[in-house]
């Protein structure tokens, strides 16, 4: 599975248009290709790429009902909007908006329950990683998972080393299995879809994806040309 993230990044006529070349790239494998462009663009692209292969998702939503929540969608909304997938935990979310596994384990179970599939995103920071503390940290980030009462076989996992993200800088071969088979063992789920993001490029693809711990990769800024990430979903499928 090989996802796109388009973060805040494109005007509607752009968006169509990078959606349309998109579904030419899904079309041209049988990879599990996803694009998660900003949410007003959602709609339109969904109903446009109906009949193909891509698919589209949301880069966040939020577990609550109905109501008064300003500047949210909930799962009930990202079904009906034709989804398949929705981003949960992004780093720049938990950042920006504190956002933490407690609070997007409900999403986790919203969405999971709508028949959608979450990709919850983890990762420790440069400082952590440093600190010798990465392991702990992402087990802490996937304990709330546990024990929610939904199906762990039904959730993506993104590992995303938040200095990886944007940098240029990619983990190691090492760290990315490392961290991989980790994230299997603490939710005690041998067979889990886990894939690896952080400045996955046409240039740094192959190498991480020589590892079978990596099921896929989440791609951020080189989502955003067709012809890169389309070098990226080469690369995968001559792994
Ligand atoms: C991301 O934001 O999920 C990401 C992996 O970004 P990039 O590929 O640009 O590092």
């Amino acid at each position: 599975m090989i996802l796109g993230n388009w973060k805040m990044h494109t005007l509607k006529a752009d968006a169509l248009t990078l959606a349309a070349s998109m579904r030419t790239v899904a079309e041209a494998t049988d990879t599990l290709i996803g694009i998660c462009p900003p949410s007003l663009w959602v709609d339109q692209i969904v109903t446009e790429v109906a009949d193909s292969r891509l698919m589209v998702g949301v880069q966040d939503c939020v577990a609550d009902d109905f109501g008064a929540h300003t500047g949210c969608i909930n799962a009930a909304m990202v079904a009906n909007a034709g989804c398949a997938f929705a981003l949960l935990g992004h780093s720049e979310r938990r950042k920006r908006f504190g956002e933490t596994s407690q609070t997007i384990a409900p999403a986790v179970g919203a969405i999971l329950e709508t028949g959608l599939f979450p990709v919850v995103c983890v990762g420790e920071t440069e400082v952590d990683r440093d600190a010798g503390r990465a392991d702990q940290v992402v087990a802490e980030q996937l304990a709330p998972l546990v024990g929610q009462g939904f199906d762990l076989d039904g959730v993506v996992i993104a590992y995303e080393p938040v200095w990886a993200i944007g940098t240029g800088r990619v983990a190691t071969l090492a760290e990315i299995v490392a961290m991989h088979r980790w994230i299997r063992e603490v939710l005690e789920r041998p067979e889990l879809v886990v894939l690896y993001g952080g400045s996955v490029s046409p240039e740094t693809a192959s190498s991480i994806f020589s590892s079978d711990q990596v099921s896929g990769a989440l791609v951020g800024g080189a989502s955003l040309d067709a012809d890169k990430f389309a070098a990226i979903v080469a690369a995968w499928e001559t792994r």
